[in-house]
């Protein structure tokens, strides 16, 4: 069994489940009962595997977690709240003030945000542009711990140099964090450009459905923690690949409470069986819609790896098995809210990754707290509209636009 989806959709099932159940079901309860103190005592203890109390592990959670460690090929997963909660925690259980980061100036806007608030406590962030592996390299000195990037860049749809900034972590032994949200684990896996952690927003396309939030870390195998000085002894049982997640587990989910509840999990699980179906709809449909918009008198430019004219193409054919289901588009003369208002079957919405077609104007909304300045140096047109298309018919989306230019 080699398909992805043959493979998640039983996974669930092929480990031990209550009552033959053919998904694991919705555990809600807080707190696990012990009738021996001494396994209660283990478990605590992490000598013996089980459940003590719901914000620090739960079952449901636990299957989803597996599932998203399935789908990137990893060692081992910590799911989390938000997406954002995986990428906050993260940095928190692992780095300590005096550490340097070098991180992608393209990167989605609430990270940015959460970068520059570390920066204030004491972890210093260099921002370059990701897309060349020499500017990261440049920014790397002795104090640097970490590399942070995305696959692609939303809104402009940058293909970060990931086989180049993995060979240059690898040398200098440096983390390697690759976030996936942008192209998933059906159409990339960092694990094979040497990521040493892997982020997901499981409110995107892996959930898919808009109806929960959450986030993942994964381990990718790729990285020696036992070189990492920040891992306490407690965290350094058994193989070293399971350090830092064990770490992040505790120091992250436990204590800092950014915990995934059950019912999230099991709606996150659910959509993810049809992730790559719905990726190969949604990846077809922005295809066929960027071609159209490339050629149409009222679009400017669309920015969109899999268009011959954007500067990563030839990267984005050789990484993803498709260029994704996100671009952006300036228009010429028509104005970005009239657009958008006109167009009825997509959705005026934050959000990406749903399994509708939705679109947002970038510079009066999820960049506007940078102010003109930040958003002019990422290129960020005042008229740029992003597009996260959905898995409806091509033709209805197509008649969509169509009459929302005419
Ligand atoms: C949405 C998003 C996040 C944050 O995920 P949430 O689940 O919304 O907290 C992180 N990275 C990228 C690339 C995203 O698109």
């Amino acid at each position: 069994m080699t398909g992805f989806t043959s493979k998640i959709l039983h996974a669930d099932r092929r480990g031990r489940i209550e009552h033959g159940s053919i998904h694991k079901p919705v555990h809600t309860a807080v707190t696990y009962a012990y009738d021996d103190a001494h396994d209660l005592a283990a478990v605590f203890q992490g000598d013996q595997p089980g459940y003590t109390y719901g914000r620090q592990v739960n079952p449901t959670v636990t299957a989803l977690a597996d599932k998203v460690t399935l789908m990137e090929q990893g060692v081992v997963t910590a799911a989390f709240g938000t997406g954002m909660a995986a990428i906050g925690t993260t940095f928190f259980a692992l780095l300590r003030a005096g550490d340097h980061v070098v991180a992608s100036s393209f990167l989605f806007g609430n990270t940015n945000s959460l970068f520059n608030s570390f920066a204030e406590h004491g972890i210093e962030v260099t921002f370059v542009d990701a897309t060349s592996t020499d500017a990261v390299a440049d920014a790397v000195k002795g104090s640097t711990k970490l590399v942070f990037v995305e696959t692609i860049s939303n809104p402009r749809t940058q293909v970060t140099d990931l086989v180049g900034i993995g060979q240059l972590c690898r040398d200098r032994g440096l983390i390697y964090i690759v976030d996936n949200t942008m192209t998933t684990p059906y159409l990339f896996q960092p694990k094979n450009v040497d990521a040493s952690l892997i982020i997901n927003s499981l409110t995107k396309y892996i959930g898919g459905h808009g109806n929960a939030l959450g986030g993942a870390v994964t381990e990718a195998g790729n990285f020696d923690w036992s070189t990492f000085p920040h891992i306490y002894d407690n965290y350094k049982k058994g193989d070293p690949s399971g350090w830092a997640i064990q770490q992040i587990k505790k120091k992250g989910i436990r204590d800092f409470g950014a915990s995934l509840g059950p019912e999230a999990a099991h709606h996150i699980s659910v959509g993810s069986d049809t992730l790559a179906l719905r990726m190969e709809q949604a990846c077809a449909n922005a295809r066929v819609i960027t071609e159209y918009l490339n050629a149409h008198p009222a679009i400017k430019k669309v920015y969109f790896p899999g268009l011959p004219d954007h500067p990563e193409h030839e990267r984005a054919n050789e990484l993803f098995r498709y260029p994704g289901a996100i671009f952006s588009v300036e228009l010429t003369e028509m104005d970005c809210f009239e657009f958008l208002n006109k167009l009825d079957l997509v959705i005026c919405t934050s959000n990406l990754g749903d399994t509708r077609s939705l679109g947002i104007p970038v510079a009066h909304s999820i960049y506007f707290e940078m102010g003109p300045e930040r958003r002019a140096s990422m290129g960020i047109d005042d008229s740029l509209v992003r597009f996260s298309i959905g898995i409806e018919e091509t033709d209805d989306l197509l008649a969509d636009f169509e009459q929302a230019l005419r």
